[in-house]
């Protein structure tokens, strides 16, 4: 197969792997962008690969920087961007079925080829726009189908996050599992106990956010892949009832954990500690309460200080959410609250402590926080105007009240 017309961010690095193949080595485009380009989806990371050794690439080129040279990896930089460029290599033993204990720099394309996940991740592009397809990975493109290359029990034996990135596939992709492929990772769901939380994290955020979760969902339920991943071995039901939400289409991380969050009925205590288990932020464990706090005050007349203090990337997500879940308080009833708040922060009201301090000669102390914090929720309620002089005249009237 050829590829007609060769992406932009190809293009740009073009030059890199005609100089490496001038000095008489192999080079192509491998991995997900390969992938990508021949379905016609926007590509992210570029990936090269070559039979020239790390000591050879870093002899062709004048700006290097080793970035992963055990791995066989090292940056070119060229015209201010940085690209990656990896020897071809094998890797064995996958004692801990998860890392290699070997790897080998070889100059056999196929070998390499041969040691990636999937058939649609171990197409090669060369140059000339000629895909290099040594394990059928066009035809499963063309027919739909996620498939491991080679016998897929042993290859889920090295890396048990292979069983996790099929699954993440079958969502992002809207392909189906193939039966063999499918059955090897039923078999064998309890090798993901070995790998690293954070590793499994980036494959479940990318299958809540892809084109077909339901299927995606389904295969993780099904294949029990779900039983070791954190917090999530007793609460199968609420991970279907996610998956018989009629309209689950979620834009980012926030949402995924939030809707989680929320389907699990956590305590602001719970949420903390699910996800902590998952290794996630520790800012996005804050704006999840955010997000909970307004989806647990979803009636038609919501507090407008409720959205005030989550702020606006949680109001956001809940405003998504609520119509995700159909929940009485509309999304879009929600974002108008938002946005006819007269002031969005603390530091857009008309007036602050300095003020106080200068103008009615206060003392700094808790009474001046207490004024200030009536002043702002009065004027987020629309009950005070966020002019200084009426604020001024009713922080008086509080100190005096105060004393
Ligand atoms: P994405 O579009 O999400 O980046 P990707 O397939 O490019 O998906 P990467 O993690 O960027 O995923 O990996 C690049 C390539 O490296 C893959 O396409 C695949 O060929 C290979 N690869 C990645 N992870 C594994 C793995 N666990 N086992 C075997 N090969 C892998
Ligand atoms: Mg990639």
């Amino acid at each position: 197969m050829q590829v007609e017309k060769i992406p932009q961010e190809f293009m740009v690095a073009l030059p890199l792997l005609q100089q490496i193949r001038a000095a008489g080595f192999e080079a192509y485009f491998v991995g997900g962008s390969v992938r990508d380009t021949i379905l016609g989806l926007p590509i992210h990371d570029v990936d090269i690969a070559t039979s020239a050794y790390p000591a050879e690439i870093k002899a062709i080129f004048e700006r290097t920087v080793d970035t992963g040279i055990e791995h066989g990896t090292v940056m070119v930089l060229d015209h201010g961007e940085g690209y990656e460029i990896t020897t071809f290599r094998t890797e064995s033993g996958y004692q801990d079925f998860r890392r290699p204990d070997k790897v080998e720099f070889v100059r056999s394309l196929k070998e390499d080829l041969k040691r990636r996940d999937l058939t649609i991740n171990a197409l090669a592009l060369a140059p000339d726009g000629t895909v290099i397809d040594m394990f059928s990975g066009l035809d499963d493109l063309e027919n739909k189908t996620i498939r491991a290359v080679g016998d897929p029990t042993e290859r889920f034996f090295e890396d048990a996050l292979r069983m996790m990135r099929t699954v993440r596939f079958a969502s992002q992709l809207d392909f189906k599992i193939e039966p063999q492929t499918l059955q090897a990772i039923k078999a064998n769901a309890h090798l993901l106990e070995k790998i690293a939380v954070e590793r499994i994290q980036v494959e479940w955020i990318k299958l809540l956010l892809g084109k077909n979760v339901v299927q995606g969902l389904d295969a993780f339920l099904e294949t029990k892949l779900y039983k070791y991943c954190p917090q999530f071995a007793t609460r199968e039901q609420a991970l279907r009832k996610i998956a018989k939400l009629p309209q689950l289409k979620l834009a980012d991380e926030l949402e995924c954990w939030a809707l989680l969050a929320y389907v699990f009925e956590l305590t602001p205590k719970q949420v903390r500690s699910f996800l902590k288990a998952w290794k996630t932020s520790n800012e996005i464990s804050t704006e999840v309460q955010n997000v909970l706090s307004i989806l647990e005050q979803a009636t038609s007349d919501l507090d407008p200080l409720v959205c005030y203090h989550a702020k606006e990337r949680a109001t956001k997500a809940a405003s998504h959410l609520l119509d995700i879940l159909q929940l009485p308080l509309t999304g879009a009833k929600l974002l108008q609250t938002y946005t006819a708040l007269p002031i969005k922060d603390k530091a857009q009201l008309a007036l602050n402590g300095k003020d106080l301090l200068q103008t009615l000669g206060l003392k700094p102390g808790p009474g001046l926080g207490k004024i200030l914090n009536t002043l702002e929720q009065k004027v987020v309620l629309g009950e005070l105007a966020n002019d200084k002089t009426v604020l001024l005249a009713q922080a008086e009237k509080l100190s005096k009240e105060l004393n």
